[in-house]
């Protein structure tokens, strides 16, 4: 058998251009390899790019979620509500601060946190609801506001995904509360690692800075400029910073991002158009009103009409060269919280039918037409293959 393509495609891949070379190059050659001006200079940038007043930038997504969590003032024997198709991390912050996440159900159309299903779970004990940008299509934050204000509760955007979207005009990033980035190679601005958040709140800012950097009030550099050695440590923080160099590569990563957007929504509307006719399998659902980030192109196979499962179909692309990917095992059905948590299967119904049947295919700003033609006829050889009838 050939495959569709000769070399292999992966499902997601950084773009690095000279420009972000030469940016990282020159923090190797300045004075301050961390705690520097990159790092202000970036997160001003970002927080522009976000429309918002603040951003503070921690050494990944994960550290972005827990200094958020920690933020909104979330403490032990809190409840966070938080949806069941997304990376572990989302959860995994709230149990860092001692607090227990409560798993609610996604929309089987769009695979994005459900408002019905998180006001059935709303507890005297529920202190926050994690809304995840899932994909990069940013969720219904008219409905998840309102709830959050009748509860006071506060609102933290898991925006891993949706860096460069819009929801009703509004900038991702000022949609919630908080709202967390990742700059994992994976998503759309790579740092390698590294992780910021918004926020409009000025004292949750404060309260952010402080646990990036130990619980202490000021950092290295603030004390050089005003020659003064003391310092407190007022909190029980984290040593969570990014560093210049990583920030340097952000802010010139930053530039590319509205090009790249632009790029991402181009081949999912060539997707889209391709797999409209493909009865083996249903593209997500895209709401109006909003433009989507696309950090992943998600489809839906329908099994009724498969002789193979996901796992048959995942293989079978691999054979043709196209990597794909599964976003994501529902959290609440990983070891750690069955066991601690308690959780088990039924919990989310249409979460876990959602992750028998979900692949995501490859989707990244540097593919080319060609590229993105092969994923669809492989796609398309692969489910006549398997067609049922
Ligand atoms: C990538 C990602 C994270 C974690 O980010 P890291 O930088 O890898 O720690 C958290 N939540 C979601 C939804 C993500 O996609």
């Amino acid at each position: 058998m050939t495959p569709i393509r000769s070399t292999f495609l992966p499902y997601a891949r950084q773009s690095v251009n000279d420009d972000d070379c030469n940016a990282v190059l020159n923090v190797l050659r300045s004075d301050w390899l961390t705690t520097g001006p990159k790092v202000p200079e970036f997160e001003q940038a970002f927080a522009a790019f976000t429309d918002t007043k603040h951003a503070v930038a921690v050494s990944n997504g994960t550290a972005a979620l827990h200094t958020a969590m920690y933020g909104a003032g979330i403490n032990a024997g809190d409840e966070v509500i938080v949806p069941a198709m997304t990376f572990a991390a989302s959860a995994n912050a709230a149990v860092y601060l001692g607090a227990k996440p409560v798993f609610a159900d996604v929309d089987p159309q769009t695979l994005l946190i459900d408002p019905k299903s998180v006001e059935s779970l709303i507890t005297a004990k529920t202190k926050a609801i994690v809304t995840v940008d899932y994909a990069g299509q940013p969720c219904d934050y008219d409905a998840l506001r309102a709830i959050a204000d009748k509860k006071k509760i506060v609102l933290i955007a898991d925006a891993c995904h949706a860096l460069g979207g819009t929801y009703k005009e509004r900038k991702v990033g000022g949609l919630a509360d908080l709202s967390t980035f990742s700059f994992h190679p994976a998503k759309t601005l790579a740092t390698g690692e590294g992780g910021m958040i918004t926020t409009d709140n000025p004292a949750m800012a404060l309260r952010m800075r402080h646990f990036r950097n130990h619980g202490i009030t000021t950092d290295h550099r603030e004390r050089q400029e005003t020659g003064a050695w003391f310092y407190e440590m007022t909190d029980l923080g984290f040593n969570y910073r990014l560093s210049d160099i990583h920030c340097a590569l952000g802010l010139s990563q930053l530039k590319h991002v509205p090009a790249w957007t632009k790029r991402r929504q181009e081949i999912a509307k060539k997707y889209d158009t391709a797999f409209s006719t493909v009865k083996e399998l249903q593209s997500l659902t895209v709401r109006s009103g909003l433009s989507h980030a696309y950090h992943l192109y998600v489809i839906q196979l329908n099994l009724e009409r498969l002789s193979a499962d996901r796992n048959a179909i995942f293989r079978a692309l691999r054979d043709e060269n196209i990597g794909a990917n599964v976003h994501y095992i529902p959290v609440h059905l990983h070891p750690f919280y069955t066991k601690h948590f308690g959780t088990a299967p039924g919990l989310c119904p249409a979460a876990e039918a959602a992750y028998e049947r979900i692949l995501s295919i490859p989707m990244f700003a540097s593919m080319t037409d060609q590229d993105a033609d092969d994923v669809i006829a492989a796609v398309q050889k692969v489910c006549s293959r398997f067609a049922r009838g």
